[in-house]
């Protein structure tokens, strides 16, 4: 959240579609009534990174439950393969740090494995 002149300038990301039309005032004033927030949305812009040429895609956005699972089965080695990166690793999942921390573990796990 940022103050601007006569407001405030919030951002976020829409991961699963629920906004419906994120260009459309009403439909991100209703997503923040959810967050018990009074705030009256005066204008709203978007930009779809997965129709980006130049990003095609955007940050992880989890749908509920994957935390409690589907992650752990995501990284789930397989052989000598090992699966690393932010997208799968519930500590700084979604995060640089997430897929450095991966990366790091799924090395040494490896490098265990084949020593
Ligand atoms: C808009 C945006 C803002 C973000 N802001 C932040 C932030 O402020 N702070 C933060 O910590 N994180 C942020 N993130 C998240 C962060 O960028 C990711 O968590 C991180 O880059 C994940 O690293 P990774 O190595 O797992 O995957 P990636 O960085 O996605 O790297 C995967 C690489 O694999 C390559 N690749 C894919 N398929 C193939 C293939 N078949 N063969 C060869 N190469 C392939 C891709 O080109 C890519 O270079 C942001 C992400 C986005 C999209």
């Amino acid at each position: 959240m940022y103050p601007v002149d006569g407001g405030t300038l919030v951002t976020g990301l829409d991961g699963m579609g629920a906004l419906g039309d994120p260009n459309d005032p009403q439909a991100v004033q209703a997503a923040i009534r959810i967050f018990g927030s009074e705030a009256e949305v005066i204008a709203a812009e978007s930009h779809d990174g997965v129709a980006d040429p130049f990003a095609r895609g955007a940050r992880l956005s989890w749908p509920p439950g994957w935390a409690a699972g589907v992650v752990e089965e995501l990284a789930r080695p397989e052989g000598l393969l090992r699966f690393a990166g932010g997208d799968v690793t519930i500590e700084g999942g979604g995060y640089i740090e997430g897929a450095i921390g991966s990366g790091q573990a799924a090395a040494v796990a490896l490098a265990a494995t084949i020593a």
